[in-house]
């Protein structure tokens, strides 16, 4: 994926002033370290000029989004018509060539080349009177700091290109009766691009049935390499391998990035998906468990924004009060991107579900500040929630609790943390990435017209009330 840089000007200023703007402009975009790269288009000075690089944006599938500087200034209705066709992202980066004013050199060739002061105001106003979604970045563009609120909207915009192309499959319907794993799949198809459709469980059993034992081998010699496998039953985790690429098989065959699956609707398979599910997390994909859907999109797109980063399909499970702590778990299916230790493989018998026992990976998640995000459907609209979160090393072995555990402590405290949490209506399945940014957050959430509610160290109970009420006022008005 690559980002576009072009650059605002017009034709008054003689072709000397342009063909500097042309080689600033290239210098400042190829001097960017930023986790994708940004790519100089042109200098546009005219409305055709904007209209056809604008086009050019949205059917090029490699631009993810689309950066914009005016170094001189560009009358802003020339940029009427392209802006009202840009589908992609947009970052205005305001930012000048030089980092201070030269003392002697200051002349009026200088000001007349360096003016992107009143140049980028201008470009401001019109981003402001059309309401286009777009990021805000000012710096110089070497400055380390405005480099990563640029990496933080690329994040998003990937997050966003993923996204739009997002298959779910989902196996069997959501666990009866939950209300938070509903949802508008047409409406969420409509905002964030993701379709959602359902497979049959039997089809799944077929495909497994036709994995070969030699496919199995290599697979469990994976398993053997990455994880502590001494002691557990070899053929549970066979079986694992077999469910883990019956699945991949399926969802490759899709083109879909995330899938669920539900231990009520478990036909014709003898355990429930663990250790299969996790390797497959581990690989990329987004997973929600009990049909989550919502949470395996969310999973796979923080995933996609970031691929080496880690995010893990997370529940809330229990409290310590005297610790202040909760401890997050599934049944089986947390991610062992998290793991701060080598997973080690397990079988042990499940309470529920009335399937064999299932092999699964063990271990404990790694401390560190992260955030508990979850997206739930407000009612003709998606609120994107995100807690801070502090992890911290479970402080009891807990030799019984035979999954994968971590622990956190919610901000702005646990208590006020939690009551937070319930006012807003966060689900129990979050996703808990290490990765994310209030920043990425942000864009992601501007872009794709989500509400976003964040609760950080300075949210209390009473400021929390008051911006959900605004959020109805503004979603039910705006949107
Ligand atoms: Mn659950």
């Amino acid at each position: 994926m690559k980002f576009w840089f072009i650059t605002g000007s017009q034709m008054m200023y003689g072709e000397d002033t342009l063909r500097q703007v042309e080689a600033d402009s290239r210098e400042i975009a190829a001097g960017l370290q930023l986790p994708f790269p940004v790519i100089y288009q042109c200098t546009v000075k005219s409305n055709e000029e904007i209209v056809n690089v604008i086009r050019q944006a949205n059917y090029d599938p490699e631009c993810a989004g689309v950066i914009t500087f005016c170094h001189t200034f560009s009358p802003s209705k020339m940029w009427i018509n392209g802006l009202n066709l840009l589908q992609k992202p947009w970052l205005h980066f305001h930012t000048q060539y030089h980092a201070s004013i030269p003392d002697d050199a200051i002349d009026m060739d200088y000001m007349n080349l360096h003016q992107s002061a009143h140049g980028d105001r201008e470009h401001g106003y019109i981003g402001a009177r059309m309401r286009i979604p777009r990021a805000v970045a000012a710096g110089h563009w070497q400055d380390p700091a405005v480099q990563q609120k640029i990496a933080d909207w690329q994040r998003a915009a990937i997050g966003v290109q993923f996204s739009r192309d997002l298959k779910i499959v989902r196996f069997g319907d959501n666990m009866r009766q939950v209300a938070v794993t509903e949802g508008d799949k047409v409406g969420v198809q409509m905002s964030l691009g993701w379709q959602v459709n359902t497979w049959a469980v039997g089809d799944l059993v077929k495909e497994m049935d036709a994995v070969t034992d030699s496919e199995i081998n290599v697979l469990t010699d994976e398993y053997a390499s990455l994880y502590t496998m001494s002691g557990a039953d070899q053929e549970a985790v066979r079986y694992q391998a077999r469910i883990e690429i019956g699945i991949e098989r399926m969802l490759k065959r899709t083109g879909a990035k995330a899938f669920t699956n539900t231990f009520e609707d478990l036909h014709g398979m003898r355990q429930l998906p663990g250790l299969a599910v996790q390797h497959l997390m581990q690989k990329g994909y987004g997973f929600g468990a009990e049909g989550d859907w919502k949470t395996a999109g969310l999973g796979a797109v923080i995933k996609a924004m970031y691929p080496d980063g880690q995010a893990a399909f997370m529940e809330d499970y229990t409290y310590d009060y005297s610790h202040e702590l909760i401890l997050g778990a599934h049944m089986l299916e947390v991610d062992p991107s998290i793991a701060a230790n080598r997973p080690r493989i397990a079988v042990h018998p499940l309470g529920i579900g009335g399937k064999e026992p299932p092999a699964r990976l063990i271990f404990e998640g790694r401390a560190g500040d992260a955030k508990a995000v979850s997206l739930i459907d407000a009612g003709g609209r998606l609120r994107l929630i995100a807690q801070d979160v502090e992890c911290v090393k479970p402080f009891q072995p807990m030799p019984n609790l035979p999954v994968a555990r971590t622990m956190w402590r919610p901000q702005p405290d646990f208590l006020r943390g939690m009551e937070c949490w319930i006012i807003a209506g966060g689900a129990h399945h979050t996703v808990l990435s290490f990765d994310i940014s209030d920043t990425a957050l942000a864009d992601f959430a501007r872009i794709m017209h989500l509400e976003l509610v964040r609760i950080t160290a300075s949210t209390t109970p009473k400021s929390l009330e008051r911006d959900l009420l605004l959020g109805d006022v503004i979603y039910r008005s705006v949107y």
